[in-house]
């Protein structure tokens, strides 16, 4: 089965009354016929559920659909996309470990980091992820190397081979958020990683209307090297071992569940993704390229023949360059008249909409961030990031042309 047909026909439900997707269960508890019996599904020696925050059919429809697409062996439902970043490394990580990450991370992981720092667990930020970057800065102490495949809003591209290569060298685990690109462009345990998270509430949703995240493990990581002591007691699940222990742990004990209601929404909204891809990359390579031959900008992405990641777009993606693109505009006050120009795009804060949005990156989502930080991120105070849509093509390059020509007037 290929991409679309997959992810339609990958997995009939079971529904009794043949209902074509996995419908909302929305309730907290499960009842069993006996006490022997709710004792067994909360030793996992009989299938079935209890307790939502612990499972529940239409959020493990969710996840067992997300594993398939992925290439793995199992994921995890988490009730944001940083909730599910969080989860992947305390899941890992001790006081006194050691992450290497991107420093072009979203500004939300990047907080995240700072908020870790009081657990006594240090990040180490490069430039880009590259296995020249990484391998100086591996240590013992060091246990998991963090990054986004296609940075937001950097747009930097990581090549997951060489990255993991390094990793697996080392014995530690290449994490990879991969919400920008989506398993559309790139099933990243091909490629060797060993974790790959989404913030769901993004393209995976695709209409804009739930926030969730997810955790997919590839099962090919060895936990039992002896660098991962905590892993110890969970030997027995063999290749399930950090599936089991985040499910049974951290994940369970914080509370991270998502809503059976948003794991509904992503999974419908999971079924089109293929064709809002196909579409998303072609608007934004279509508009990009028409953006380039325009005056008094320049424009970032990652598809394009000038974009230093073009060959490696070519390579791992298939040529494709994902939804994001950014345009610096000149100044703040051009950036801002080109945004107030625009007719279709929506000025808001997120990404994977089915609809173009855009912002001011520099002064919203890094408004707290310090200056050198906010342009290790790729952010300036011209930068406008956008996010294509699947409006027609047409409509959106006369849209940011005319917004272009607006914002150089009077400038
Ligand atoms: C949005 C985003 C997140 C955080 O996801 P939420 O669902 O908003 O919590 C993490 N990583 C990347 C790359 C994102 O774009």
């Amino acid at each position: 089965m290929e991409f679309n047909t997959a992810l339609l026909h990958g997995k009939a439900t079971d529904d009794k009354f043949g209902a074509t997707q996995t419908p909302i269960y929305q309730v907290s508890a499960f009842s069993h016929d006996s006490a022997e019996t709710l004792g067994k599904v909360f030793a996992n020696r009989a299938p079935g559920f209890s307790y939502s925050r612990i499972g529940n059919p239409t959020v493990d429809a969710f996840e067992k659909r997300i594993a398939a697409l992925e290439g793995g062996i199992g994921a995890i439902a988490c009730s944001s996309g940083m909730s599910a970043v969080t989860m992947a490394l305390l899941n890992i990580l001790h006081a006194g470990d050691e992450v290497i990450a991107g420093s072009g991370l979203f500004g939300g992981t990047i907080d995240l980091f700072g908020d870790l720092a009081q657990f006594g667990i240090t990040a180490k930020f490069v430039a880009s992820v590259t296995a020249e970057n990484v391998e100086p800065l591996i240590n013992e102490r060091t246990k998991a190397v963090f990054a986004e495949l296609i940075g937001n809003p950097k747009l930097d591209v990581v090549d997951i081979r060489s990255v993991s290569e390094v990793c697996h060298a080392n014995g530690i685990p290449l994490i990879i958020d991969s919400t920008t690109a989506t398993p559309y462009l790139v099933r990243p345990f091909e490629y060797g990683a060993d974790i790959v998270v989404h913030s769901a509430s993004k393209y995976i949703n695709g209409g804009g209307n739930s926030i969730a995240g997810i955790i997919t493990d590839s099962g090919r990581f060895r936990w039992d090297s002896g660098k991962f002591p905590a892993f110890d007691g969970y030997k027995i699940f063999g290749k399930f071992a950090y599936l089991a222990k985040l499910r049974n742990g951290f994940w369970r004990n914080a509370g991270a569940c998502i809503s059976p209601f948003n794991a509904y929404m992503c999974s419908v909204g999971l079924e089109t993704l293929g064709l809002r891809m196909e579409r998303i990359c072609d608007n934004a390579k279509a508009l990009a390229e028409h953006i380039q031959t325009l005056d008094g900008v320049t424009v970032n992405y990652p598809a394009i023949e000038t974009s230093p990641y073009h060959d490696l777009v070519r390579s791992q993606f298939g040529g494709k360059g994902g939804g994001i693109l950014t345009v610096r505009a000149g100044s703040k006050e051009k950036a801002f008249r080109l945004i107030n120009s625009l007719k279709y795009a929506l000025i808001a804060t997120n990404i994977g909409d089915i609809r173009t949005l855009v912002i001011h990156p520099a002064s919203t989502i890094y408004l707290h961030a310090a200056d050198e930080q906010r342009e290790k991120a790729g952010v300036y105070d011209d930068t406008v990031r956008v996010s294509v849509g699947i409006e027609d093509r047409d409509d959106l390059i006369k849209d940011f042309e005319n917004a272009i020509r607006r914002s150089n007037e009077n400038g």
